[in-house]
């Protein structure tokens, strides 16, 4: 079974040629023919199927179907859903199971969504490449020999696979659009606040937000709306209110559209490959009728030093509760609290999550909390207030996703500041809290996808789904050649 997005599963479903049962016992039996990749942490066969049936007598009934009616969707393995495991792809966290569900959970169940499973990712969602997982990598969809990126590469692989019509991922630093470009999908982080982080677990949680991995814009928009507006149990969550995105993205045309072009996202440095594959995309959107506007973005090379600095601040705190004590893995060794302590993080962490914990307790000490911290936190407002100047400006800024193609599994763990360069580009909008989506535009010579980046205003999801939406459509029409 395949289907051009929901809309085309739902008119079948809702016209009876198909039902929930079938439909989800075509996508489980997917999932299970790819069991070897990795992609979930734990597959909900037997909730699934009983959801699908107790829908389908819902249908039967006469009773409304929600919007997502239908809908299989998997969750990142660091978004609490009671009852199922919760585990960050951490040893930490082995045999844990979350008490209360996530508000976006609540609010996808509550439209007829049907959770399939529960996907890999880096541990703690620290990392770029799904390598840092306490269970193993997940090979690229396109190339098993690599990486599907990350953190959030279960999900990304799950869409790509179609073993999942939507995902939720994490993105603090850029692990939904990041893993996304790598498996030729979308991935759409919304404004900081746009949607709850009630039930995800935090990393840096000034940067944390929920993101979508879906084929298209249309299904991505869709689940936005569901899930995004304010909730009481996150006083960061806004009171903004929420379009329908559907209608604005109707209403986004590229006639005369100002598209920012900061010269700093396309450096010398850049990939070749990936460089004529974005800038082809561009010109198809000149074509249409954009205009390209060149910006300057000076400061956009201390994007990365001021993320690490400020997450890893962020993570040596929110990662405390993490003690042997309350959740999980507690050592067996553990004579006294101070080395059940000391041993639980020990082995319960992987290298990386303590390489931040380290890291972002060095930048809070006395003495040097003036010469990094607080550093960083000034350069994050230098970029907030270029970013709002730009926007005085363009409509949107334009680049790559990546400054390279998937790279190889095992190639970049032994270098952690190589590893870190992979955000280069997603970051700048994490820091300054605006949403950004990764478009699917197109090949490189060696048949890996490449995903052109969009940053948009505070709460301009819309108008972004919109600009994607010609963008992906635009570079389907032509082939790449
Ligand atoms: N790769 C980045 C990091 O390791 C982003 C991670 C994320 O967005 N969760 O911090």
């Amino acid at each position: 079974m395949q289907f051009h997005g929901y809309q085309d599963l739902r008119s079948k479903l809702l016209s009876h040629e198909l039902t929930c049962e079938q439909v989800i016992s075509d996508y489980l039996q997917r999932i299970d023919t790819h069991r070897d990749d990795n992609i979930f942490t734990a597959v909900f066969h037997d909730a699934a199927m009983a959801r699908a049936r107790e829908l389908d007598a819902k249908l039967q009934r006469g009773e409304t179907p929600g919007r997502l009616f239908g809908m299989p969707i998997a969750i990142k393995d660091n978004i609490s859903m009671k009852g199922a495991p919760l585990g960050c792809a951490s040893r930490i966290l082995q045999g844990y199971e979350s008490v209360y569900d996530a508000t976006a959970i609540i609010r996808m169940e509550a439209e007829d969504a049907i959770f399939v499973g529960r996907t890999n990712m880096d541990e703690f969602a620290m990392g770029s490449s799904n390598e840092n997982s306490a269970i193993g990598p997940v090979p690229n969809p396109f190339d098993k020999t690599r990486v599907p990126g990350g953190s959030s590469g279960g999900s990304a692989a799950a869409v790509a696979n179609d073993l999942a019509m939507v995902a939720l991922g994490s993105d603090t630093g850029g692990s939904v659009r990041q893993p996304a470009g790598f498996c030729n999908i979308v991935g759409l982080k919304p404004t900081y606040g746009r949607i709850s982080r009630y039930g995800l677990v935090a990393f840096a949680s000034s940067f944390d937000q929920i993101g979508l991995l879906a084929a298209n814009c249309d299904d991505a928009a869709l689940v936005l709306g569901v899930i995004a507006g304010k909730d009481e149990h996150d006083a960061t969550s806004s009171h903004h209110d929420v379009p329908e995105y559907d209608t604005t993205m109707d209403h986004v045309s590229l006639e005369g559209l100002r598209i920012g072009v900061p010269r700093a996202f396309f450096p010398e440095s850049l990939n070749t490959d990936v460089a004529g594959v974005v800038k082809a995309g561009l010109k198809k959107l000149e074509d249409a009728g954009a205009e390209l506007v060149a910006i300057d973005l000076p400061e956009s090379d201390y994007a990365i030093a001021a993320y690490y600095i400020l997450v890893t601040a962020e993570a040596s705190s929110n990662l405390a509760r993490f003690d042997g004590a309350r959740y999980g893995y507690r050592s067996p060794d553990s004579p006294d609290l101070s080395s059940m302590y000391v041993n639980s993080r020990t082995e319960g962490f992987g290298a990386e999550v303590k390489r931040r914990i380290m890291l972002g307790t060095y930048v809070l000490s006395a003495g040097y909390y003036d010469t990094y911290y607080k550093k960083a936190q000034q350069v994050r407002r230098v970029f907030q207030d270029r970013y709002r100047e730009a926007f005085e400006k363009v409509d949107v800024i334009f680049g790559p996703t990546s400054p390279f193609p998937p790279f190889g599994i095992g190639d970049k763990m032994d270098n952690p500041l190589e590893m870190y360069l992979a955000d280069v580009f997603t970051v700048p909008a994490s820091i300054v809290g605006m949403p950004a989506i990764s478009v699917p535009v197109g090949m490189d010579s060696l048949s890996l996808p490449v995903g052109v980046h969009l940053i948009c205003n505070f709460f301009e999801e819309g108008k972004m789904l919109g600009i994607a939406r010609h963008l992906q459509t635009l570079c389907q029409a032509v082939p790449s050649n």
